[in-house]
């Protein structure tokens, strides 16, 4: 089998109410940006993936991709592997380009890429992940629907400047779902945005501090409390807390991995198969994990093709065991967050995510939609 051809799709697809993510402070966003590749192949079987867009950054890396792949063979997934990490060097993350091969292998197969990869599970257990900073009454209250819903985990953003706030929204999250729901919570350090606001910066202390607080709040996990690469600022952290310490979503390939993992960094890392390797790298980053007894939790905050291809890595290793559902109504709902398929991917009544079981990545893109909002770059 060879590639015959490439198209690429910048797409702007808009959001039903404007949408604040409070990583990204002083930003409202209006619509769900994404970068989305469809690739050709002689059998006539195509793969597709999505990464995230803003402005024309994609525009040259797409124009090099297709001088790249065009006449290769899906299947030599390490060669293509080997190539992306060579169109690093052009500034952007290439790497859900490699899960477009996976999605061909699949339907080529017959077999979701899950069960190719692995076969650890059919269906991964939910947390809602909000975005939103609000005032504590307001985030309970939206914590109540979510458990009214059938969530039965829920993460909350710390970002507010000082974080004896973030802790009373915690707590009153906590008071108003009872013990039996899981809070996890996120504070996004490890790759500040400074392009339109300032933003809180915590050290070692201030992380530290929350840490033993939230200890009392029987919080699952504390998510990028310090920048991704502060080795030693984590391993320290994660050594002086019963909390566990989660992080590594922008972190990239083996050897980031490598040193987050044999320096103790991390008790959950969280490598985006779009972001940080694929899906090749990423089983690879999980069996290292599984060896340091870590736990691998995806990020999934992109959209639905990002979504898919992070749930088939959940499905493949034995380490997972929670999935990032990104849902903060009225802004960030399934319906534009997946607006590029034909149907949003969607909790069960018990608070679990179905593994996508059809071949590939098991999902079907709805491409008169993404002609509909995007412009094609190739
Ligand atoms: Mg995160």
């Amino acid at each position: 089998m060879v590639i015959t051809d490439i198209h690429c799709y910048v797409c702007h697809f808009p959001l039903t109410a404007p949408f604040r993510p409070s990583w990204i402070p002083g930003y409202e966003q209006t619509t769900n940006g994404a970068v989305i590749i469809r690739v050709f192949t002689d059998e006539g079987i195509e793969g597709a993936c999505a990464g995230v867009a803003f402005a024309g950054e994609w525009k040259g890396f797409a124009e090099l991709l297709k001088a790249f792949l065009v006449g290769r063979d899906p299947f030599r997934v390490e060669d293509i592997v080997g190539i992306l990490r060579s169109a690093k060097v052009i500034g952007v993350r290439p790497w859900f380009v490699e899960v477009a091969m996976w999605d061909i292998i699949g339907k080529a197969c017959g077999q979701p890429v899950y069960r190719l990869l692995g076969g650890a599970r059919d269906r991964v257990k939910a947390y809602a992940s909000t975005g939103e900073l609000r005032p504590p009454d307001e985030m309970a209250r939206l914590a109540q629907m979510l458990v009214d819903e059938g969530f039965q985990a829920i993460k909350l953003r710390l970002r507010r400047f000082d974080y004896r706030e973030d802790l009373a929204a915690v707590e009153a999250v906590r008071i108003a779902v009872g013990d039996d729901v899981e809070i996890m919570v996120d504070a996004n350090q490890a790759w500040r945005i400074h392009g339109f606001m300032d933003y809180p910066r915590w050290d070692l202390k201030t992380a530290l501090s929350v840490a033993r607080a939230l200890e009392s709040l029987g919080v699952s996990w504390l998510e990028e409390p310090l920048p991704m690469r502060d080795f030693d600022g984590l391993s320290l952290l994660r050594g002086s807390t019963s909390l566990r310490i989660a992080g590594g979503e922008l972190n990239d390939d083996m050897d980031d991995f490598r040193e987050l993992l044999s320096r103790g960094c991390y008790d959950i890392i969280q490598p985006d198969v779009t972001f940080s390797g694929g899906l090749s790298l990423c089983k690879k980053i999980a069996s290292m994990a599984e060896a340091y007894n870590v736990v691998y939790n995806p990020h999934t905050w992109t959209n639905g093709l990002g979504m898919a291809a992070n749930l088939q890595i959940m499905g493949a290793v034995p380490n997972c065991t929670h999935c990032e559902f990104p849902y903060d109504p009225p802004g960030w709902v399934p319906e534009t967050r997946d607006a590029m398929l034909t149907e949003p991917l969607v909790v069960d009544g018990e608070g679990y995510v179905k593994i996508p079981d059809g071949p590939g990545l098991g999902v079907a893109v709805d491409w008169e939609k993404v002609e509909a909002h995007g412009e094609r770059i190739i």
